[in-house]
């Protein structure tokens, strides 16, 4: 169940934010299904159980169903088929039927953008006009597709960017996996050289489409929003990703960045099990009070223990702690050494990422330069603790999330100063931030 399903139609909901809970506008979301105005129902984002309920309300037999959701479940999330016409192993007479009562969506497409490193980025929009980014990151080893979790964020970092953008609404499952499917479709990446597999059998030899070669190798929620204050559409999301039938990626290759909602860090571990990722950013409690107000409701030695205590965690299986650098804010030799002191006190198998600031407009703070980013890393790299600097991608398209959003939006200063006066109205004297950075992700 997510915590959508209890929401009345049109009604209002709160993003379980403890700092500045935010009530939101709600499309109705039954049981995970969106309704949409021709009255057909959206199979993205459900998993096979569900599938399966839905052909059996439409009139098939319960055997039947649940065979025919089976195939679907695999025609859909591992062949990243769109149309039912495709779907070769079901009846010629029965595929009408199901393009009469379903639909396989992706997210649409607002502008897509390609950077000189290869690094691309979409602003995608959900059925109801909210507007999300999403960026794929390439490396020579991997590929990494950084999703959202959310549209804004209720949490307000100060060095983040969703503070020009309205908090709308959680995503739901269908748009959080419709992310990976559309990064697929975009990199040609089904089997058999991507599009729709008319013509292949069940049994074909699936070693030939396996992740081999593949580019997109590797997810992180690090896109818009607090992926723990969402935290059953993005489990639910993530089991269909995770799912050997269905993307079949593995937990191994999933980071889930958090800036430290604590009450949900052990259940991400037991639930999901995907790697764990924190936005620390900060050692002393004034400093991360100031840059991460999360930080006044869980603090650092809460949040840190929780790390210790993640389900999951070793030497094998780090956990990130993610550094963005601020120039004389929390970037000096002291903050470097009080960061291996604390790694060290709570015994956390840790690396660490050093997230150079990536600036916009109205911005606070300035980036740490680069040597005083040198110097950071290499006092944390000298204890023995794995301190890279994460190279910016994208720059030439503003791949930091949150600025294809702002670009397409075309906000003047003055209007963004006014949105920033009407939110600190509304929450306190915080500015709205939003996930601006993709970068290399961890290692593994
Ligand atoms: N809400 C989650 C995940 C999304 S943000 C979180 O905060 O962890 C992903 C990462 O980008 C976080 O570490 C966040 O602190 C960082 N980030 C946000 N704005 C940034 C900026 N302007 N420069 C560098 N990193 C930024
Ligand atoms: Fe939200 Fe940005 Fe803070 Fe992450 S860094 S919790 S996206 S405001």
């Amino acid at each position: 169940m997510t915590d959508t399903n209890s929401m009345p139609a049109g009604g209002i909901m709160a993003i379980p934010g403890q700092i500045d809970p935010v009530p939101v506008p709600r499309t109705a979301v039954v049981d995970g299904v969106t309704p949409r105005a021709d009255g057909r129902i959206d199979l993205m984002g459900l998993p096979r159980k569900r599938i399966a309920e839905l052909f059996e309300q439409a009139g098939l037999d319960a055997k039947a169903a649940k065979l025919r959701a089976k195939q679907v479940f695999h025609w859909l999330y591992h062949r990243g088929v769109t149309r039912f016409e495709a779907m070769t192993d079901i009846a010629k007479t029965m595929r009408p039927w199901l393009e009469d009562r379903f639909v396989i969506g992706r997210p649409d497409i607002v502008e897509a953008q390609h950077s000189t490193d290869g690094t691309r980025k979409w602003l995608l929009r959900t059925a109801d006009g909210h507007d999300f980014e999403m960026v794929f990151i390439p490396d020579a080893d991997r590929g990494t597709l950084c999703v959202s979790s959310q549209v804004g964020c209720t949490l307000n970092c100060r060095f983040c960017h969703t503070g020009t953008m309205r908090l709308v609404r959680n995503l739901t499952v269908g748009e959080i996996v419709g992310q990976v499917m559309l990064a697929r479709d975009a990199l040609g990446e089904w089997p058999k050289a991507g599009g729709n597999m008319a013509g292949l059998d069940e049994d074909e030899d699936e070693g030939s489409y396996s992740a081999d070669g593949r580019l997109l190798t590797n997810i992180v929620m690090m896109g818009m929003g607090e992926p723990l204050y969402n935290f059953d559409n993005v489990r639910d999301a993530l089991k269909i990703v995770m799912d050997g039938d269905g993307l079949a990626l593995s937990k191994r290759r999933i980071t889930l960045s958090t800036s430290g909602v604590v009450p949900k860090m052990a259940l991400c571990g037991e639930e999901i099990g995907v790697n764990l990722a924190v936005s620390l950013h900060a050692v002393t409690k004034d400093v991360r009070d100031e840059i991460v107000p999360i930080n006044k409701k869980y603090g650092i030695e809460e949040l840190l223990q929780a790390c210790a205590d993640y389900p999951g965690a070793s030497n094998a299986r780090r956990i990130t702690f993610e550094y963005v650098m601020l120039k004389d804010k929390n970037d000096s030799d002291a903050d470097a050494r009080e960061l291996v002191r604390l790694l060290r006190h709570y015994n956390l198998p840790a690396k660490v990422n050093l997230i150079p600031f990536n600036p916009w407009p109205g911005a606070p703070y300035e980036c740490s330069t680069p040597e005083r980013i040198r110097a950071f890393s290499n006092i944390v790299f000298e204890a023995g603790i794995s301190a890279p600097v994460r190279t910016p991608r994208g720059r030439d398209i503003d791949a930091a999330c949150g600025q294809l959003k702002t670009a397409a939006e075309k906000k003047s200063r003055a209007e963004l100063e006014r949105l920033y006066a009407e939110k600190e109205a509304e929450l306190g004297s915080y500015r709205l931030g939003c996930p601006v950075t993709f970068l290399r992700t961890n290692r593994h």
